[in-house]
């Protein structure tokens, strides 16, 4: 009696163990964002006339033009876009 209590407490915990498996492994990555940071330097989510992250020396591209980077200035944060501009805007 007891020995079956023992064996349907294992199978069950190895269960659920094997289904969280895919869970752990098949995680997304997460975004991240410095809000902190970015309010301090007025990020926005629009270029300043000619003025963008794609053009800033600052800027981390993605994979793509298109896609979002990182910023030297804006540490941990992998959410920044092209199309966006700071107050640290620089070309030099
Ligand atoms: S410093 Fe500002 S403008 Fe330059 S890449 Fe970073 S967020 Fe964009």
């Amino acid at each position: 009696m007891s020995t079956n209590l023992s064996r349907r407490r294992f199978l069950q915990t190895a269960s659920v163990a094997l289904a969280l498996i895919p869970l752990v492994v098949i995680r997304p990555a997460r975004a991240n964002t410095n809000a902190s940071v970015r309010a301090r330097l007025k990020y926005q989510n629009a270029p300043n006339n000619d003025m963008s992250c794609a053009s800033c020396l600052e800027f981390i591209p993605g994979k793509t033009d298109k896609d979002l980077g990182g910023c030297r200035v804006i540490p941990g944060d992998d959410e920044i876009a092209p199309n966006a501009y700071c107050t640290s805007w620089n070309t030099m």
